[in-house]
């Protein structure tokens, strides 16, 4: 194969093989949450010592707390800085707490007289930027644009960034600087922490140990734990305190219950903890954050989603318990704010810079109290934002990096129309099975290619294709992979069962036996790591395809190669044969024999009228023989897969060269359309073409 970029591609992945995890990181429309400003009992509340009288306090905060929020909500949506604090500040249940447990007043006891009454902070939150460094993805503004929105935004303030994770995999600029980029942009804008997400383990831990030596801020992750000793990794803090304006300041970072959408072999020496256990690392940390580092204000830095997961890791007594006064998340990329039943605000953001909260915090530091006020920025690329300048300082940045991935803005060819995810997903799977059976068609006898598969956004555009382009629908570092597996296993995945993530080609030879498996027979499929990882579909790797190939590369060879290549029309002379149909008629056809395998389609034939895409020169190093082409609709687009082509049912029945068939050509052909796989259309062996421009045809 004439491939450009598969070159370019081993060498940069040389140094880096790695897998990652796919998980399907929903694209959300994005839900404006209402800023709205409310008066949370005091952060002072002191209920952070002992888990025992925690309780207590928390009770008697729990009613203090509620009159407080209720009073406020009713009487605010829009941000407001101040408020009526002493009267919904639970600060009669504070004293009677025991004095050693008020961190309030012994902070404010022991701070130097010129502490300020009161701080007005501006906590900036961001999550899942999924290295979103262009906004050539039609989602948010790219980062130099959204540095100069910051910029704008914190000027004057007392702001403070803070990041919940996902901030690099996702984009050709920051995988193939494996996160560097993003790192120094967020040391441009002084961020303070950033909570690690399930995408910072895509390529491993040692990338997340590279980033941080780069980083000036921590990367938090209280609840990252080694399965060996259960102590929490070392390349992970659990928090961090600083000081802004004259207040004390303190960051918990956790990640949420998303083990699972790693793939496994990145994180085969650690667990995460949830459920009782991180509240009580998280009550714990608190305390400490409270009563020894005298925190004025504590903000939860999660990378998960309490409005929409059902996941068990935030426990609303963090909130009425008054351990925490601030809940930023991230991973589903929703943007919401809203406060939970302690009267605490959560808030979280669109993906891919979409979006940022602007979350004011008005700090009384002398009775320790504070209102919250978020203020929401759509920074989607369809807003007014997209308009700014970029920032200098982070197109140096960018620039500095460019050798690293100025490949992927080589054209890779021109596709014919709009492809959406399905369509992708399904041609990944083709390519799985073409390139595991040129490489181990002659040992094994392959059933299926394909996986669990997941597609970023929404499609490819019809028009010019780059590198970069597929990148950001396939950022997933996954090898393809030949893997074993039992007959009674294969039965039971969803490799058969057929969940909707999972997408599939069939081999002639799968589709043979896959109703009939033999339960002690062993069988060999394509995948990749990130569903020979996944422990219930009980695979055996035997043999890795390329190191530092996946599936982005299989596609843009294929484009490179004239995959859904537009063609255009080809004049032709009046058919050898009456009343030819069009691909588009076939097709209708086939569907709607949909199920049926060749043999079964056979009771009717047609010719069929089509236009040669791709010719059997270069499939024959995909298909390793001239029996196969694919043609094109000239005027409908439509791309149909034919198998068996014979030149004449009855004379010289083989094509006998390259040439024989070359792209551009029309062709009439006739034969069964059936459906191969439920989205391959293809016709049964036997199917027999004339050429009417191409060769002579006898
Ligand atoms: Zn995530």
């Amino acid at each position: 194969m004439k491939k450009k970029i598969l070159p370019l591609l081993t060498a940069l992945f040389a140094f880096c093989i790695s897998a990652c995890n796919q998980t399907a990181s929903s694209d959300t429309p994005k839900s404006s949450g209402t800023p709205s400003s409310v008066v949370t009992p005091s952060s002072s509340v002191n209920s952070v010592e002992s888990k025992s009288s925690s309780k207590t306090t928390s009770s008697s905060n729990v009613t203090s707390s509620s009159s407080a929020k209720s009073s406020v909500i009713s009487s605010s949506t829009t941000s407001s800085s101040s408020r009526p604090i002493s009267s919904s500040t639970p600060a009669s249940s504070s004293s009677a707490q025991s004095s050693n447990s008020t961190p309030a007043s012994s902070s404010s006891t022991s701070s130097s007289s010129d502490r300020p009454k009161n701080v007005t902070l501006d906590i900036f939150a961001f999550n899942d930027n999924h290295g979103c460094v262009k906004d050539t993805q039609g989602k948010g503004i790219g980062i130099a644009k959204l540095t100069t929105f910051v910029k704008q935004k914190t000027a004057n303030k007392n702001a403070v960034l803070i990041s919940q994770g996902d901030m690099w995999q996702g984009s050709v600029e920051s995988n193939y600087t494996k996160g560097n980029l993003m790192t120094e942009w967020m040391n441009q804008l002084g961020f303070v922490s950033m909570t690690v997400g399930n995408h910072e383990y895509d390529w491993g831990k040692d990338y997340i140990i590279q980033n941080q030596e780069l980083a000036n801020f921590p990367t938090l992750g209280i609840n990252v734990l080694n399965k060996s000793n259960s102590q929490r990794v070392d390349y992970l803090s659990p928090s961090i305190t600083f000081e802004k304006a004259g207040a004390k300041i303190g960051v918990i970072g956790a990640i949420g219950n998303c083990l699972s959408s790693i793939s496994s072999s990145k994180v085969k020496d650690v667990y995460f903890a949830t459920g009782d256990a991180l509240t009580t690392l998280v009550k714990n940390e608190a305390t400490r954050l409270r009563n020894t580092e005298k925190c004025d204000f504590i903000i939860y830095s999660i990378h998960g989603d309490a409005k929409n997961d059902d996941q068990d890791y935030y426990d609303t007594s963090l909130s009425t318990g008054n351990y925490v006064d601030l809940v930023l998340e991230g991973h589903t990329h929703q943007a919401y704010a809203y406060q939970d039943n302690g009267g605490v605000y959560h808030v979280q953001n669109n993906g891919y810079n979409e979006s940022v909260y602007d979350i004011v915090v008005n700090l009384d530091l002398e009775t320790s109290s504070y209102t919250v006020s978020p203020t929401f920025y759509d920074t989607s690329y369809y807003s007014s934002y997209k308009n700014l300048d970029e920032d200098i300082t982070t197109l140096n940045i960018i620039n500095k990096y460019y050798d690293k991935f100025s490949f992927a803005y080589e054209e890779l060819g021109t596709i014919d129309g709009f492809k959406d995810p399905n369509t992708i997903r399904s041609k990944v799977a083709d390519l799985y099975l073409e390139v595991g059976t040129q490489r181990w068609g002659n040992q094994y006898n392959l059933i299926l290619g394909g996986g669990y598969m997941s597609c970023r956004g929404n499609g490819l555009q019809a028009g010019t294709v780059r590198y970069s382009d597929i990148s950001n629908l396939l950022p997933f570092d996954n090898e393809i992979v030949l893997c074993s597996i039992r007959g009674s296993d294969l039965a039971n995945t969803q490799f058969i069962t057929g969940a909707d993530t999972y997408f599939v080609t069939w081999s002639n030879y799968g589709n043979s036996m896959k109703d009939s498996i033999n339960y002690s027979s062993t069988y060999y499929l394509i995948t990749d790591t990130y569903s020979s990882d996944y422990s219930y579909n009980h695979l055996t790797v035997v043999d890795t395809y390329d190191v530092g190939v996946y599936a982005r590369d299989l596609l843009a060879i294929f484009i490179q190669n004239g995959g859904w290549a537009y063609i255009p029309p080809v004049s032709d002379h009046a058919g050898t044969i009456d009343d030819p149909k069009t691909i588009s008629e076939a097709i209708d056809y086939a569907r709607h024999h949909e199920g049926q395998n060749a043999s079964a389609a056979g009771s009717e034939g047609f010719f069929y009228k089509g236009v040669v895409t791709r010719q059997a020169a270069q499939l024959s190093t995909l298909s390793g023989d001239l029996n196969a082409v694919y043609v094109a609709d000239a005027l409908g687009g439509d791309d149909m897969q034919i198998y068996y082509l014979k030149r004449n049912q009855y004379r010289n029945p083989n094509w006998e060269t390259v040439n024989d068939l070359i792209v551009g050509d029309v062709i009439v052909f006739y034969g069964q359309a059936f459906n191969y796989n439920s989205r391959i259309l293809e016709f049964a062996s036997g199917a027999y073409c004339v050429s009417i421009n191409g060769v002579s045809t006898d």
